[in-house]
This record gives structure tokens, C-alpha cells and sequence, in this order.
């Protein structure tokens, strides 16, 4: 254990790839996990691939990018993915959310046709749910984060990415569009997995606690 600057120098010097290239996502992350731990996009990083999402499960979908990612840095890495499961479309979009109107991953034709698939719909529940998968030291780790809510059928507000417009979170009467990203992480999936993963990463790392 060394002098107290000492110690807070090597704190601020540690960094993790995140990989992804979606700088909404980095600086959600970057706000829930604080300002210990460094967050590196794969830009950042020097890294220019567009991993694909082949699988059929969010989890298996994060594994595939960290995995790869890990390949090819032979760092610490994490990445995520995160689907909106609505009840009343028996869970979809989920893994397919990013593409759910075409290739193009369109945030507004996304949400025009999730809100034409609802239309005819009473049951207006859904729920966003992100899966982390960390490799740290060679080893693999999965956390979950879910954000209960509901589809509402008019678009508010400009704030955020994907359907953040048209979901409004449990506990809450604005949609996340509405919010501040610090309002967003008050309820968000994407902190309550990103939380998990600091809680880890202070369990292996006791110099992040605090
Ligand atoms: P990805 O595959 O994890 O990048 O996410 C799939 C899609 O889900 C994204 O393209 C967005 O449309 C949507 N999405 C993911 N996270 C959020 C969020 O926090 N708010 C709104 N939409 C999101």
C-alpha cells in the first residue's frame, strides 16, 4: 500500500475497454460506474471492427464481443447488449431490438413499428434488459440490469437514443427521452447491470472502493 497520491494516481490510471462504439452507451456507463475506472470505446481504443450480434440471446450476443474483443487486445474488457422485451409482442423486439425494422438499425422505423405491432394492444408492459459480460483476469462474468415500464403510443421528448421516446419507466410519468442521463440512471437497466459490475470490480479491485 503506497502514499495516498500515490495510490490515487494508480487509481485514475485504471481503464477497461468497453466494446462498443455507441457513445450514448459509454457515457451511461461511464456516469454509473464514476470516475475510478476509465472507460474506453473500442475508437478509443484504436480498434475498428463492428463486432456482429449473431446470436439469439442477448447474453450469448455479449459474450461474442467480449470474447472477441479479448482476442484481440488480451486485456480487461466488458461489453453489453440490451433488448426491449414487450410483453404483448411475446418478448420481442429483445435480442432483435437494434434491427427490428431493417440492417439499417433505424432508431425511427424501429419505433414506428414497434408502435404499429402495439396498436391494436391493451397491454402497453415492457421491460429493457441489459446483459454485461466481463472478462477480467481471464475469466468470464455476466451481470443482468432490468428497468420495468410501459410503451406509450405518441413519441415525447429529444433526450437519449433507441426508443427512449416511447418507453416511461416504472415509477415514473416521463419517458426516458424526457430525462436527464442522470435522471435515466435512476432507473435505468443499463446502470443497475453497470452497478453490478462495479460491485465486482470492487470486490477484485479493494483500491476502487470508496
Ligand atoms: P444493442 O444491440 O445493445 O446496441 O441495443 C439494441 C437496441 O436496443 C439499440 O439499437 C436501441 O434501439 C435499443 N436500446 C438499447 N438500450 C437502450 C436504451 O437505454 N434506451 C432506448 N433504447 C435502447
Amino acid at each position: 500500500m503506497g502514499q495516498p497520491e500515490e495510490i490515487i494516481q494508480r487509481i485514475g490510471m485504471i481503464k477497461i475497454i468497453f466494446a462498443t462504439n455507441n457513445a450514448n452507451k459509454v457515457a451511461e456507463i461511464q456516469a454509473a460506474i464514476g470516475d475510478k475506472i476509465e472507460v474506453i470505446s473500442l475508437k478509443q481504443a484504436g480498434i475498428d471492427i463492428d463486432i456482429p450480434e449473431p446470436h439469439d440471446t442477448l447474453e450469448a450476443n455479449a459474450e461474442e464481443k467480449s470474447r472477441t474483443i479479448h482476442r484481440l487486445t488480451g486485456d480487461h474488457c466488458f461489453s453489453e447488449d440490451t433488448g426491449l422485451e414487450v410483453d404483448a409482442l411475446n418478448g420481442e423486439p429483445g435480442v432483435k431490438s437494434a434491427r427490428y425494422a431493417g440492417e439499417d438499425k433505424a432508431f425511427d422505423k424501429n419505433i414506428e413499428k414497434l408502435l404499429i405491432n402495439l396498436q391494436s394492444k391493451t397491454n402497453r408492459k415492457a421491460r429493457f434488459r441489459t446483459v454485461i459480460s466481463l472478462i477480467w483476469q481471464e475469466q468470464e462474468y455476466l451481470f443482468e440490469g432490468i428497468c420495468p415500464g410501459t410503451i406509450i403510443p405518441d413519441q415525447r421528448g429529444n433526450a437519449g437514443f433507441g426508443y427512449d421516446p416511447v418507453f416511461v419507466p416504472e415509477g415514473s410519468s416521463r419517458t426516458f427521452a424526457e430525462m436527464t442521463l442522470e435522471e435515466k440512471n435512476g432507473f435505468s437497466h443499463r446502470k443497475k447491470a453497470a452497478d453490478k459490475l462495479v460491485g465486482f470490480l470492487k470486490q477484485v479491485s479493494p483500491e476502487l472502493t470508496g
